[in-house]
């Protein structure tokens, strides 16, 4: 993917923190970036936000709003196949529900617990024990394989309106256009899912690319990578 965005004249910085965004008469039109202390200003013609649980905290910077449910959920990897294949459990998706295979692991999760601030500390005792009897409901021998490490992340999924506690929220996304709210050329992607990121750039980059008049839709669900 990297290759292919460079190919297209694309510039990628790793390690680069957004600390501000500015507008001119209403116009998202610079960003002032830092990487190891030295500060960079970018003039752009759009910017999009992408920052994942973030992506609140990165509006606030130019004082919009986006509203996240962020949850936390953690897992356990153990060494060795357990399984040859991804089993999930047949139900409304609830903690607990997959063992999932990957190389000489297997990961077992996960869980959900609503939380206020993206920058997630590791995974507690506690969590682990809940990981542990849970995963023993399908695995009665859990804890005979040896676990060597443990995993914690926010999702950003997009905050309902209304929410149904007994129902998962969605992990539907959605692009903001904060024109609404004053501030153009600046775009919010949230919600999704690892197995939903092409698409999600595909709709937010169709998006602006239709505010800047272009007529060509982005196509890469059609355009295999480079290798
Ligand atoms: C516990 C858990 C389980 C999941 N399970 C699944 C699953 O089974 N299937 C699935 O498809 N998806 C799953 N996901 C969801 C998927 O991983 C998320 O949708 C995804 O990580 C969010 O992607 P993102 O690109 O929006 O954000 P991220 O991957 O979080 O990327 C946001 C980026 O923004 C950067 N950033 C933040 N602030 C700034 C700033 N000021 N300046 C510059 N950069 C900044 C961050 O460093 C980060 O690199 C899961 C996620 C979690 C946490």
């Amino acid at each position: 993917l990297a290759k292919e965005i460079r190919a297209y004249g694309g510039k990628i910085l790793t390690n680069h923190q957004v600390l501000s965004i500015k507008q001119t008469n209403g116009v998202a039109n610079s960003i002032v970036v830092s990487c190891n202390g030295i500060k960079n200003n970018i003039e752009c013609d759009g910017i999009i936000n992408a920052a994942g649980p973030w992506s609140g905290k990165v509006a606030k910077l130019i004082n919009q709003n986006v509203e996240l449910q962020l949850t936390r959920g953690c897992g356990i990897f153990f060494t060795g196949q357990l399984v040859s294949q991804a089993i999930n459990r047949c139900r409304i998706p609830n903690n607990n529900d997959i063992m999932c295979p990957s190389g000489n692991e297997s990961l077992w999760g996960t869980t959900s617990q609503v939380v206020y601030d993206p920058d997630t500390p590791e995974t507690n005792q506690d969590e682990i024990q809940k990981l542990l009897l849970g995963a023993e409901e399908l695995f009665p021998n859990i804890r005979k394989y040896k676990s060597f490490r443990t995993w914690s992340g926010v999702r950003p999924l997009i905050k309902p309106k209304k929410i149904d506690k007994d129902l998962p929220l969605s992990r539907g996304h959605l692009v903001i256009d904060h024109e609404g709210t004053g501030l153009k050329n600046f775009l919010t992607i949230c919600g999704g899912a690892l197995t939903t990121h092409r698409l999600m750039a595909e709709d937010v980059v169709n998006k602006l690319g239709n505010k800047f008049g272009f007529d060509i839709a982005c196509s890469s669900h059609v355009t295999p990578l480079l290798n």
